[in-house]
């Protein structure tokens, strides 16, 4: 029997062991290592965030997978040795045929001085639980909500939060008590989805009563103030942001990475320069043929390029030519 080893149980390591061991059944051992027991669902964070949705709605057990006979395995992994074909783990050394790598990005909080403190991470299982709390006490005063970086993952969701945060207020009667800031270091919202797209975000937000600010270049944190670039200081009662994002630190010492850390794939099969090792999903450096910034990274790519990889490893595996081309669909 064969092996693939999936390292990382999020959004693509799911949909690829799924769609692999459906595909081979008995003929390929599937195993999925991730460190964390369980997966929340990011894309319902901003309804945790409003209340509604609960932390169980969205959590699932990563060893529900064992029903569809995949290994699951709770460890960390420390090191992908490439050229001796195999994986170490704080508890193992895991050997594989083939290998996914879906360890998405890490958060990095302590790069913006004071955020670690004052801010609240939006994208975060536990802090997101905590902001819906400081929501519910909130009656008056100023949520300031930020981008530290880019890139970081769902461009629209930063904006589906502020649109949720507004709702949450009207409902509750206070939002005329209530100033709410959204704070980026694009030129605009959503640039990559066009300026037809920015430009009715903006009308939106002005509309609501929010307040925009682009190309802004994010300092510190203060207790009660975001510091931005020439002094800007905008005062807050309540801080939410994003923190910074960086590849996994198990990435970033092997020779599959491009200069800023994520690992260079062919743009249609995800393979690295390695044969049988494939990258899917955020830690993957997918990009936009035109302007060659990096594709938005979502987990509806993620999806999309977990079923492409398992496919044509599960042809490979049966001797076949591996014809499944991922095209950059999304939806
Ligand atoms: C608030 C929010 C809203 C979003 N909304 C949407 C949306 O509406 N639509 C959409 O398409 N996308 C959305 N996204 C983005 C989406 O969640 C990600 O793009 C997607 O999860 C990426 O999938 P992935 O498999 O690459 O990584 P992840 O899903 O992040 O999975 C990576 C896994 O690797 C594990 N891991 C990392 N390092 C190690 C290690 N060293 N050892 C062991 N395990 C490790 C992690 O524990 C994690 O389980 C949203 C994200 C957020 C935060």
């Amino acid at each position: 029997m064969q092996r693939t080893l999936i390292l990382g149980g999020g959004a693509g390591g799911i949909v690829a062991s799924s769609v692999l061991k459906k595909a081979m059944g008995s003929a390929m051992q599937v195993t999925v290592v991730d460190r964390q027991p369980n997966h929340y669902y990011p894309a319902s964070f901003p309804l945790l965030m409003i209340g509604e949705r609960k932390p169980a709605d969205i959590t699932r057990e990563l060893k529900r997978l064992e029903r569809k006979k995949i290994e699951t395995l709770l460890d960390e992994v420390v090191e992908i040795d490439t050229a001796g074909h195999r994986v170490i783990t704080k508890q193992r050394c895991l050997d594989y045929d083939y290998l996914i790598i879906a360890l998405g990005v890490e958060y990095h909080p302590e790069t913006v001085p004071g955020f670690r403190e004052f801010v609240l991470n939006a994208y975060q299982f536990e802090e997101v639980v905590e902001i819906n709390r400081r929501l519910t006490d909130f009656s008056s005063g100023q949520i300031v909500f930020f981008i530290s970086s880019l890139p970081y993952k769902c461009p629209p969701a930063p904006y589906e939060i502020m649109f949720l945060l507004d709702q949450f207020f009207r409902q509750r009667g206070l939002r005329h008590q209530v100033k709410l800031t959204i704070v980026t270091p694009d030129f605009s919202p959503e640039p990559l989805a066009g300026p037809k797209v920015g430009q009715s975000v903006r009308k939106m937000l002005a509309e609501r009563g929010m307040e925009l600010i682009t190309e802004a270049k994010i300092l510190a944190v203060e207790k009660h103030a975001l510091i931005l670039d020439h002094g800007t200081k905008i005062p807050a009662d309540l801080l939410l942001g994003i923190a910074p994002h960086w590849t996994p630190e198990v990435l970033r010492h092997t020779d599959l990475v491009d200069s800023s850390g994520y690992i260079e794939v062919d743009q249609h099969t995800m393979e690295t320069r390695h044969p049988g090792i494939y990258a899917i999903g955020d830690a993957a450096a997918v990009k936009l043929p035109v302007m060659g910034a990096y594709a938005p990274k979502a987990a509806i790519f993620a999806h999309y390029q977990a079923e492409v990889v398992a496919r044509n490893i599960a042809r490979l595996a049966r001797g076949l030519s591996p014809g499944f081309r991922y095209a950059g669909n999304g939806a």
